[in-house]
């Protein structure tokens, strides 16, 4: 049995006393939860030690990773920094790095290879643009998406490992893919992963809200959510977990 993951992505937003707020409200909220589900919570870099002081039950990831394990590369951050400051999650492949930021697949494979190595539990973000959903390109985008970490070869590939599908059009534009139409994305993503599919948690993200969170985990290959816009706001973040208690 599947445990229910769900990871807020709080992008480049907040300061300290927005976040000192944030968690305070989290952690009252999650505290009188069942908290049968994992919560994780994705502050921008600067904050994550701190954020590890605060976090109460909740797991500490970030949002990015480089690819490199150390040496003369400006401004990025290793693995194994993100595990010294307390972090067990990293999200790799966001369609923002992909698309602002130019990641292709192969760059993204590299970074979920570092944080397997480091002992971070990557979240693997995979999904098509609204382009290639309506070209009906989907599954194909996908597929290619996460054929680029299984080229690599790794051992244990899918264990402690995270997926995240997320269609592009869905991400902070306030529409959500319909439960039916992301259960046969999530559907597909296991095939994709033979003998591990069963095993690995497969999160929803774009848009999920306090409104159609409970839908979208009633179906049965959907674990969880990746959560951007809604993470800021304590009490629909709250809900949003209790949905997948
Ligand atoms: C995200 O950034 O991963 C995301 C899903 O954002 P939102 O929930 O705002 O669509």
């Amino acid at each position: 049995m599947r445990k229910t993951l769900v990871a807020a992505n709080w992008k480049m937003h907040g300061t300290k006393a927005f976040a000192e707020q944030l968690l305070a409200e989290l952690n009252s909220g999650l505290e009188s939860g069942n908290g049968s589900s994992q919560v994780v919570i994705c502050p921008p870099y600067p904050y994550l030690g701190w954020v590890a002081d605060r976090i109460g039950q909740a797991q500490l990831g970030a949002q990015n990773l480089s690819e490199q394990p150390s040496g003369a590369f400006t401004g990025e951050v290793s693995a194994e920094m993100l595990k010294d400051c307390g972090a067990r999650y990293v999200i790799v492949g966001h369609s923002e790095r992909r698309s602002l930021y130019g990641e292709s697949s192969q760059l993204v494979a590299a970074k979920f290879a570092a944080a397997k190595s480091a002992g971070l539990i990557p979240m693997l973000c995979v999904g098509e643009s609204l382009e290639q959903r309506e070209s009906g390109k989907t599954l194909e985008v996908v597929a290619e998406q996460i054929q680029a970490v299984v080229a690599l070869g790794l051992e244990d590939c899918w264990e402690s490992a995270v997926i995240a599908y997320e269609p592009v059009w869905a991400i902070g534009t306030g529409k959500t893919a319909t439960p039916e139409q992301a259960q046969e994305v999530h559907q597909f993503i296991r095939q994709q992963l033979g003998k591990d599919g069963d095993k690995v948690q497969i999160l929803y993200g774009g848009s999920v809200k306090a409104g159609n969170a409970a839908e979208l985990f009633a179906k049965p290959d959907i674990d969880g959510a990746l959560v951007g816009g809604a993470s800021l706001k304590a009490e629909e973040f709250i809900q949003i977990c209790r949905a997948a208690d």
